[in-house]
């Protein structure tokens, strides 16, 4: 048992004077600038990928009013042509076919 703690007591001690080590040596490196360890750099935060955001075709466009443009028919009479909605030809008068 007491063998146990003292192997227990020695890891804390070696583990200790690594801690200790580690800072002073830190510490003295800090003050020389004498920096032989490779300073460990975080690397650079990889830019966040960026959503791939797709130009939305314009859907919702709007509904073109098709143009009115009325039925014609040429008149038989003098060639003029004449909406479908006319009963008759507006230039000779003859009713439309
Ligand atoms: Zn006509």
């Amino acid at each position: 048992m007491g063998f146990l703690l003292k192997i227990a007591l020695f890891g804390l001690a070696i583990y200790g004077v690594y801690r200790s080590f580690r800072y002073w040596k830190g510490l003295f490196d800090r003050f020389t600038g004498n920096t032989d360890l490779p300073q460990r750099r975080p690397p650079p935060p990889s830019p966040p990928p960026k959503p791939v955001t797709r130009p939305e075709p314009p859907t919702a466009e709007p509904l073109r009013k098709p143009a009115v443009i009325e039925d014609t028919v040429q008149c038989a009479g003098c060639g003029a042509y004449i909406s479908t909605a006319a009963e008759k030809c507006g230039q000779c008068g003859r009713p439309r076919p």
